[in-house]
């Protein structure tokens, strides 16, 4: 038997369409903006090859319409139009995508920006639409066409005047039911808001007719009217030159986005030409969200296709270690799936995460070393998440954050880095020493940091419970261990001669102690690292106090 060929089942195949590939029906109109932004384009880049044909920048324009008795929403554009025959190939069969032809047959250069290649954005409009009318005037020709569909049965094709070349497509939306209500896409705000949201940097105008409302000349009462606005930015900020920003515009943009309502302290504006092409622009916040430390909070960046909005948090951009990073990452060369939601290979994502994590790493050293105050400010903000970085997965990011971390030092009555304490140590002090309590003071108040800071050597206050957890992952800095002051051997040599004598002298004295601490304690011995203290406790193993009581109070 020879071969056969596949019919598409058209019908159930749009029915599957519609009903599955989106998440959120408001994409229906960031698909028909795209549609007319390469609508647009094609006509730029005919002009670029053909003498008879000016591209005049102002001609060129998208337009929203809503009519709330009809329940109507129109979108019109000026771009490169369709015949007959496109309207049939392009709109008559799913999964057609003239866009991706022309891609192909125009070699087109920079034509990454065309956004079109799968040939179903269109349909989307059937989420919201029971009627869809489209109607086209094709570059150069004089003849216009009307395509017409009520979804599943089909489309009917019939000439008709239009003046103007371009395209205008008029859903008629779908009646409210008890569950489903269609009528925000009559709504001005509603509309502004989805076109801020998925088309804000489409780069020819988005218009549409406002309301407004002024006093009457003679008179106090207000009067409505309408007024065409655009309502997109068209430029990214970031694809603009860094020189060309103030640190104003940064801040008023993460105002914009909302991204906080503090200041950014600092701005990541990045432009990478590399195996994946991409601009950044990240944020690091000056203050913690209120729901920073909660299950609530989600991570994630930002992320745009050619200026396209596809995910609103991408949490596959940025590690835990830096959830507190805000921002966006826009890039051409993405393999989308087709709902446009998602991509198709992580292998991209992976390779601007891995990019990122390097450049805010690098972002957050430098600020460290030229301004302290501010970099202590983010440490107040977000060092814990830092710490909690250094001890998660088992460690695997400890070389990164290391020298990010700051801890109170009992010398500098300050915050220190592990380079700084490791800097001063004297030469023959062997390990890095930590003092752990419930604050500052408690700490100063420790019998156990006598000895150590009789020596002269350096300690670093642990006021958290995660610092110790975080510093027993890293084991050591520079090769110098780190050492609890309340551990059982101290290493500071002289010191801890042996104490046998003294210890059977006061035998009677300690097994009566230790009887009466009932289980307590393990052994009761004479110290010689008191000095001002009749008496203090150390830990036996290799956990410490501090971090067995966070053990204990963990539920099983
Ligand atoms: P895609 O954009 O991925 O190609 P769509 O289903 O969104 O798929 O659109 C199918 C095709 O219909 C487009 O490739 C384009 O050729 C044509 N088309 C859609 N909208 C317009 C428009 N406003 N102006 C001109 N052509 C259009
Ligand atoms: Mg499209």
């Amino acid at each position: 038997m020879g071969k056969r060929k596949f019919k598409a089942e058209s019908k159930r195949l749009l029915d599957l369409m519609i009903n599955s590939i989106y998440s959120q029906r408001e994409v229906f109109l960031r698909e028909l903006i795209s549609n007319a932004s390469d609508a647009i384009d094609k006509i730029y880049y005919r002009a670029l090859t053909d003498e008879n044909l000016t591209f005049n920048q102002s001609d060129y324009y998208i337009k929203i319409e809503a009519d709330k008795e009809a329940r109507t929403l129109t979108l019109l554009d000026t771009g490169i139009g369709m015949t007959q025959e496109e309207l049939e190939k392009n709109l008559g069969t799913i999964a057609k995508s003239g866009s991706l032809n022309f891609k192909n047959e125009n070699e087109v250069k920079d034509g990454h920006d065309i956004i079109g290649q799968f040939g179903v954005g269109f349909y989307a409009a059937f989420m919201v639409a029971d009627v869809v009318t489209v109607t086209s005037k094709a570059l150069g020709s004089d003849e216009a066409f009307k395509w017409e569909s009520k979804g599943s049965d089909g489309y009917t094709i019939e000439p008709v005047d239009k003046e103007s070349t371009g395209t205008v497509i008029t859903l008629k939306l779908k009646e409210n039911t008890e569950d489903e209500n269609y009528d925000e896409f009559l709504e001005e705000y509603r509309l502004k808001e989805i076109v801020k949201k998925y088309s804000d940097f489409i780069r020819y105008p988005i218009k549409m007719d406002v309301t407004k409302s002024k006093k009457e000349e003679d008179g106090d009462e207000y009067v409505e009217y309408k007024e065409e606005e655009t309502i997109n930015s068209m430029v990214p900020i970031w694809k603009k030159n860094k020189n060309e920003l103030s640190d104003e515009d940064y801040e008023n943009f993460y105002r914009e986005k909302r991204y906080g309502f503090d200041k950014p302290l600092k701005h990541i504006h990045l432009s990478v030409d590399g195996t994946i092409r991409y601009n950044a622009m990240l944020f690091i916040p000056e203050s913690r969200p209120f729901d920073y430390y909660t299950q609530e909070y989600q991570k994630g960046l930002e992320l745009y296709s050619n200026g396209v909005l596809i995910m609103e948090k991408c949490a596959d951009l940025i590690p835990d270690h830096f959830s507190f990073v805000k921002g966006l990452v826009d890039s051409e060369d993405l393999s989308l799936n087709i709902s446009r939601e998602m991509l198709q290979h992580d292998r991209q994502l992976k390779l601007i995460a891995k990019n990122i994590n390097k450049k805010i790493k690098s972002q957050l050293l430098s600020l460290q070393k030229d301004d302290r105050e501010q970099y202590e400010k983010f440490y107040n903000a977000f060092g814990r998440q830092i710490k909690f970085g250094v001890y998660n997965e088992f460690g695997a990011n400890k070389d990164v954050l290391k020298d990010l971390l700051l801890f109170y030092s009992s010398k500098e009555k300050k915050l220190v880095t592990l380079a700084e304490y490791v800097s001063r140590m004297p030469e023959d002090q062997k390990y890095i020493y930590y003092a752990t309590g419930e604050s500052i003071d408690r700490i100063d108040k420790l019998p156990q940091t006598e000895l150590v800071a009789d020596k002269g050597y350096e300690i670093l206050y642990f006021t958290e419970e995660i610092d110790e957890f975080a510093i027993r992952m890293l084991a050591s800095y520079e090769e110098k261990e780190f050492k609890s002051v309340s551990s059982n051997d101290l290493g500071l040599g002289d010191e801890e001669e042996k104490t046998e004598g003294d210890e059977k002298e006061h035998q009677e004295l300690f097994d009566y102690m230790k009887e009466q601490l009932n289980g307590k304690i393990k052994q009761v011995r004479v110290s010689k690292r008191l000095k001002t203290h009749p008496v203090c406790l150390t830990a036996d193993g290799e956990i410490s106090i501090e971090m067995e009581k966070v053990i204990n109070a963990m539920p099983d």
